[in-house]
């Protein structure tokens, strides 16, 4: 079976990417014969406290953007050189299939300026992501299950995104419900999916009577309950994204992922660079 199309790429024009290369990125994807690639640049609306003691350690491209308050501030995306690096490389690479596209982060939060962004721009491809939370100090906080018990912050999670599925925020895919999984810690006791079914099962449901699609993102493995699960409250599609931030993860974990979609209950689509299907 081929492998789906990766539907979540970062390149250098992602603020928090410093790896990435959307030409390195084209080539990998000719190399492991994907029908098609999303660049899906981070449009990051939602500035986030980082901890103090965190400050020191941060790489320097994320150091230049923390205000004097410890508010880290990410930058616009500049679209005109981002697309035009798309038509670059759809010029360089005409056997690939290359989607423009765009990862919303939190736009049930900032509607005018997410609305806006996309009526500026006609993006193939547009991602709804919840990457942080509101904290009891009047900021935001990146999702993480370090400080908090895990699975406190997988349920506070899961409810934002069930927030940003049931709003009418423009996007076509939900990336990674999983997101909250990334830091579960690797001591103490293991993650257990049947534990949240009933939160996973919410926004699913939520999800499928949206019209948007499941996207299984790789960049951890989605455990194969969820997309089960996916498939019984009757959503129809699942996208599948590496969230590369650098070539040589395009399409990382893709041929293990597809087996699991498939086991699933999903098929590929009509045309090799559409949705799977239920
Ligand atoms: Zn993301
Ligand atoms: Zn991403």
């Amino acid at each position: 079976m081929s492998l789906p199309p990766d539907g979540h790429v970062h390149t250098e024009w992602s603020w928090d990417t410093v790896t990435g290369s959307m030409t390195g990125s084209c080539e990998r994807a000719l190399e492991l014969g994907l029908p098609s690639v999303a660049f899906t640049e981070h449009a990051d609306l939602t500035p986030w406290l980082i901890p103090a003691p965190v400050r020191p350690l941060l790489p320097d491209h994320f150091r230049v953007r923390l205000r004097p308050d410890g508010v880290l501030e990410p930058p616009d995306l500049d679209v005109a050189g981002y697309l035009a690096c798309v038509e670059e490389c759809r010029a360089r690479f005409p056997s690939l299939r290359i989607l423009s596209g765009v990862e919303l982060s939190e736009p049930h939060w900032h509607r005018p300026r997410a609305d806006a962004l996309l009526a500026a721009h006609d993006f193939d491809h547009v991602l709804g992501s919840v990457h942080s939370l509101p904290g009891d100090d009047g900021h935001h906080h990146e999702v993480t299950v370090v400080s908090d018990p895990p699975a406190e912050v997988l349920r506070a999670y899961l409810t934002e995104v069930l927030g940003l599925v049931e709003s009418t925020a423009d996007f076509a895919v939900l990336a990674h419900i999983d997101y909250a999984l990334r830091s579960w810690p690797g001591e103490g006791p293991p993650f257990v999916a049947a534990d949240f079914e009933a939160e996973f099962r919410t926004v699913l449901r939520a999800l499928a009577s949206s019209g948007r699609a499941l996207e299984v993102n790789t960049k951890v493995p989605l455990p194969g309950e969820v997309v089960r699960w996916w498939f019984e409250v009757g959503g129809d599609a699942v996208a599948f994204g590496s969230d590369a931030h650098e070539p040589g993860l395009v399409g990382h974990g893709f041929a293990e992922a597809a087996a699991m979609v498939e086991a699933g209950g999903f098929r590929p689509g009509r045309t090799p660079h559409d949705f799977w299907r239920r």
